[in-house]
């Protein structure tokens, strides 16, 4: 947090900050930025030297804009020819009532990031973007991607050197990721009704939530009033086991067994995610690691097969639902002990972490040994053991 906190008192100072895509692989992408606003000539002459690249322009895309990057077309004798030129063509831009066709006008790129920033699209250019907001500042950024003398992108040492070199605050889009999901509100309750259920005599809260973000709906199923200690099952929807008997997985008898232990109990709720299906891969991407999983492959096998990482989910819409739902000291219900700690990252208290140990049948036993396995999922030895039988 107090990297972050820099950076954002960097660009309002009128400074520089290198937006890192992440800190762990060696090809990261990163680029400088710092606000239009105070875009000097000498900053402009400098940091395109060092960064081996001319300085672009970006802001947030609206409904009115279409491709991704703006230049404006057959001007090219219009382009300025220096940084100083390329600087003084910004402040005239940003001066006229039309920032971006002006900028495109005088030969400046002008590229859009997505409206939902780093929670939308995790590149370098929604970070900046995402850090100007932050920051308090409105205007468009002033970018610089780096390359090196020899014209290729910048590695991440690279990336790090030139921060060193010119002291420049850098961070990484997890940190904006993070910071937003804790300060910002990301969902909005859409409606509530009462939901009799048969796992509860006294019946359940049903309380539709949408994610500002992506749109996509959740459901929170809410039994009695907020407590400490509260019971929470953060389900991940899967239309095949949950609704349609599929025994290749073990989320079906989860979700009911889930329930029924809520259904019981004084305080609690089951979060309903949509767009976890298949650990976040979608319901076709599933069937199609299913087949593959037909010809040998384990789960996890199969969706490295088809590109994805193992676990694409993201929680930041569970935990803000938790928070809108006063439950953010809770008994989780899982198996997984990457849920609790996305939770926990977020200042949800889980307390305890109770397992929901079910019979595996002879379709699911390879699935769940590969989660336990690979996926560091707890369950027990023994289901592995039943393949064979
Ligand atoms: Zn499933």
């Amino acid at each position: 947090m107090a990297r972050l906190e820099e950076a954002m008192e960097q660009l309002r100072a009128g400074g520089a900050v290198l937006i890192l895509e992440g800190e762990e692989r060696f090809d990261a992408e990163g680029l400088v930025a710092l606000a239009a606003e105070h875009l000097s000539d000498e900053a402009a002459h400098s940091l395109e030297a060092q960064a081996q690249s001319r300085l672009y322009l970006a802001c947030v895309r609206d409904a009115e804009t279409r491709s991704d990057v703006t230049l404006a077309e057959g001007l090219a004798s219009a382009q300025p020819a220096s940084s100083a030129e390329r600087a003084a063509a910004v402040r005239r831009a940003l001066a006229a009532r039309d920032v971006l066709n002006s900028s495109a006008e005088a030969g400046l790129m002008v590229a859009y990031g997505e409206p939902g920033g780093v929670l939308a699209r995790r590149r370098p250019l929604e970070g900046a973007l995402d850090l100007m907001r932050l920051s308090g500042l409105t205007g468009p950024a002033a970018l610089f991607t780096v390359n090196t003398k020899a014209g290729r992108a910048a590695r991440l040492d690279e990336l790090v050197a030139l921060a060193q070199t010119r002291g420049l605050p850098r961070i990484t889009l997890a940190e904006i990721a993070d910071y937003r999901v804790d300060h910002e509100v990301l969902v909005e309750e859409i409606a509530s009704a009462n939901l009799p259920s048969a796992y509860s005599p006294a019946g359940l809260r049903a309380r539709a939530f949408r994610s500002l973000i992506d749109g996509l709906e959740h459901l929170a199923l809410v039994k009695g009033e907020p407590r400490e200690g509260a019971l929470v099952r953060v389900h991940s929807e899967c239309l095949t086991g949950d609704v349609l008997g599929s025994l290749r997985c073990d989320c079906g008898d989860q979700l009911r067994a889930a329930l029924a232990q809520i259904g019981a109990s004084q305080s609690g709720a089951l979060i309903y995610v949509h767009g976890h299906e298949g650990r976040g891969i979608g319901l076709a991407n599933k069937i199609a690691a299913y087949a593959l999983q037909d010809q040998g492959l384990d789960t996890a096998q199969a969706n490295a097969a088809l590109g994805f990482a193992q676990d694409t989910r993201d929680y930041a819409a569970a935990v803000q639902i938790l928070r809108a739902i006063g439950l953010t000291d809770i008994r989780l219900l899982s198996n997984n002990p990457r849920k609790s700690k996305a939770l926990r990252r977020h200042g949800i208290r889980v307390r305890e972490e109770l397992p929901l140990v079910l019979k595996s049948n002879p379709h699911n036993a390879a699935y769940l040994a590969a989660k336990r396995d690979k996926l560091g999922h707890r369950l027990p030895a023994a289901v592995s053991d039943q393949t064979a039988a």
